[in-house]
C-alpha cells in the first residue's frame, strides 16, 4: 500500500527519484568544464591546485534545474520569464570528471555513479583522441547507456571542417553504447547551441530506482566545508558527497562508513566509522529525507577533520550493520578487451597472469590487487585495500603499461 502511494508521488515531474545524474566525459581540454559553466553558471573545479592548472583534477559537481516560460515556451533557466513563473520540467546533477590519462581511476568511479553522460568531443581535433576513447569504454564497462554526444569548439572549425569531424565522430561510435546516440554541435565558450542541448537533456529518463532495500550511499568526496576560524560549537561535521544507489536516508538516521578509516598498529586494519546523518542536501535544498536521485550530501557528526580532502572517499555509507562486511578479496567473472584503447598506437592486451598487479575500481573506490587464482574467465585477486563489494557490481580492470594505468577490461563480482 505504501509503495503502491509512493510510486504514484514519483510520477510528478519535480520529485527528487526523476532527478537524472549526468557525467561530463571526454578527452582533456575538450571544454567539459567549459561546458558545465555554459549549462550550469558553475565552475566545476574549485580545487586551487585546479585553478592554477586549469585541469579537472577531482570530481567536480554542479545542478541544474531547466524550465519553460509559460508564455514564450521556451527553456530557460530563469524563476521568471515574460513576466511570468516559470514551471519545472527537469532537474539534473553533473559530475565532471578529470580527462587526464593518469586520472582514469577517478574517471572510473565517477562512471558509477552516473545515468547518463554527455561525451564532449573538439570538433577541432581528429576523432577519436586517447581518452575519448577510453571514457566511451568506461561507460561500456560500467553499464551507461544514455549518451548524448557533444560536438564541441565549432567556433573554430568551418562549415565543412565540422561536418567531417561529424562523419569522424559517426565511425568511431559504430557498435558501441553511443552508437545512436544524438550529435549536438555546440560552442561551449561562445553559447551556440546550448539552447538545442538543454531542449535534448529535458529527454532524459531517470533510471528505475529501488527505494525499499536497506540505502547504500557510494561516497564519491568528503569535505571539511568549515571556514578557517569557525568557533568549535559552530562546526559542521564532515560533509560526504556522492550518491544513493537505493533505499532511503533520513535526517537523524544512525549509519555506518565502511571500510572506514585505516589505522596502522600492530597490522594494518580498516575500523568503520559511525556517525548520525546531520543534513541531506539535494539541489542545494536541505531534505529530511531522500531516495535514490543523482548527486547529494549528507552532513554527519563526525569530526570535520575526518573526512577533510577527500579522505572517504571510495568508502560505503548504511544504516548500522546493514552493509556487508569489507572484502579483502575479490572473486570476479572478467572479460578483457582485445586492445588498450587509451594509448595513441594500438596494443594488444595479454592474458591475466597470477600474482600481477592490477588496479580495480569498484563503485567509487580503487585498490590495488594481486591476481591470486585464475580458472578459465574466473579471478581470485588479493585487495590491498578491501572494499564493500556487492554481487553483480561492475569490476573496471587497469594493468599498468609504460607507467599508465591503462583499462583492459571488466569484471562482474559473483
Ligand atoms: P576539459 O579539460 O575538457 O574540462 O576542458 P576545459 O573546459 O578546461 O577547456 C579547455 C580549453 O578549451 C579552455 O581554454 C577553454 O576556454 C577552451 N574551450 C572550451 N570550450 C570551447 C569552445 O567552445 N570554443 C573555444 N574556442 N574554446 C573552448
Ligand atoms: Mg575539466
Amino acid at each position: 500500500m505504501e509503495s503502491k502511494q509512493k510510486q504514484s508521488k514519483s510520477k510528478e515531474p519535480n520529485q527528487v527519484d526523476e532527478i537524472v545524474n549526468v557525467g561530463l566525459i571526454g578527452h582533456i581540454d575538450h571544454g567539459k568544464t567549459t561546458l558545465l559553466y555554459a549549462l550550469t553558471g558553475q565552475w566545476a573545479d574549485k580545487h586551487s591546485e585546479e585553478l592554477k592548472r586549469g585541469i579537472t583534477i577531482k570530481l567536480g559537481y554542479a545542478n541544474l534545474t531547466i524550465r519553460k516560460c509559460k508564455v514564450c515556451k521556451r527553456l530557460v533557466l530563469e524563476k521568471i520569464h515574460c513576466n511570468k513563473e516559470t514551471e519545472v520540467v527537469k532537474r539534473l546533477t553533473f559530475i565532471d570528471v578529470p580527462g587526464h590519462e593518469m586520472l582514469m581511476a577517478t574517471m572510473l568511479s565517477g562512471a558509477a555513479l552516473m545515468d547518463a553522460a554527455l561525451l564532449v568531443i573538439a570538433a577541432n581535433e581528429p576523432c577519436p583522441q586517447p581518452q575519448t576513447k577510453e571514457h566511451l569504454i568506461a561507460l561500456q564497462v560500467k553499464g551507461v547507456k544514455n549518451i548524448i554526444i557533444v560536438q564541441n569548439k565549432i567556433d573554430l572549425v568551418s562549415k565543412e571542417e565540422a561536418i567531417k569531424n561529424y562523419y569522424e565522430i559517426k565511425e568511431f561510435v559504430k557498435g558501441t553504447v553511443a552508437e545512436n546516440a544524438t550529435i549536438i554541435p555546440v560552442s561551449a565558450q561562445q553559447g551556440i547551441g546550448i539552447d538545442i542541448l538543454l531542449e535534448e537533456l529535458t529527454k532524459l529518463k531517470a533510471p528505475k530506482r529501488d527505494i525499499n532495500s536497506n540505502p547504500i550511499f557510494l561516497i564519491a568526496r568528503s569535505f571539511d566545508v568549515n571556514k578557517p576560524g569557525t568557533p568549535a560549537t559552530q562546526l559542521t561535521g564532515t560533509v560526504l558527497g556522492g550518491v544513493l544507489l537505493r533505499g532511503k536516508l533520513r535526517v537523524g538516521d544512525e549509519i555506518e562508513i565502511k571500510p572506514g578509516i585505516k589505522v596502522e598498529k600492530k597490522q594494518t586494519k580498516w575500523i568503520p566509522l559511525k556517525t548520525k546523518i546531520a543534513k541531506l542536501v539535494v539541489l542545494d535544498q536541505a531534505k529530511q529525507e531522500v531516495t535514490p536521485c543523482g548527486s547529494m550530501a549528507i552532513a554527519t557528526s563526525l569530526d570535520p577533520s575526518i573526512g577533510q580532502a577527500d579522505k572517504l572517499a571510495g568508502n560505503v555509507a548504511g544504516l548500522i550493520n546493514k552493509l556487508p562486511e569489507p572484502s579483502y578479496e575479490l572473486k570476479i567473472k572478467f572479460n578483457l578487451f582485445k586492445e588498450v584503447f587509451g594509448t595513441k598506437k594500438a596494443k594488444q592486451i595479454e592474458p591475466l597472469k597470477v600474482n600481477e598487479a592490477l588496479l580495480l575500481s569498484i563503485n567509487t573506490s580503487t585498490t590495488l590487487g594481486i591476481v591470486k587464482q585464475l580458472i578459465k574467465d574466473e579471478a581470485i585477486i588479493n585487495l590491498k585495500i578491501p572494499v564493500i563489494a556487492f554481487k553483480g557490481s561492475r569490476v573496471g580492470i587497469a594493468r599498468n603499461l609504460e607507467g599508465h594505468w591503462r583499462l583492459i577490461g571488466w569484471g562482474e563480482i559473483i
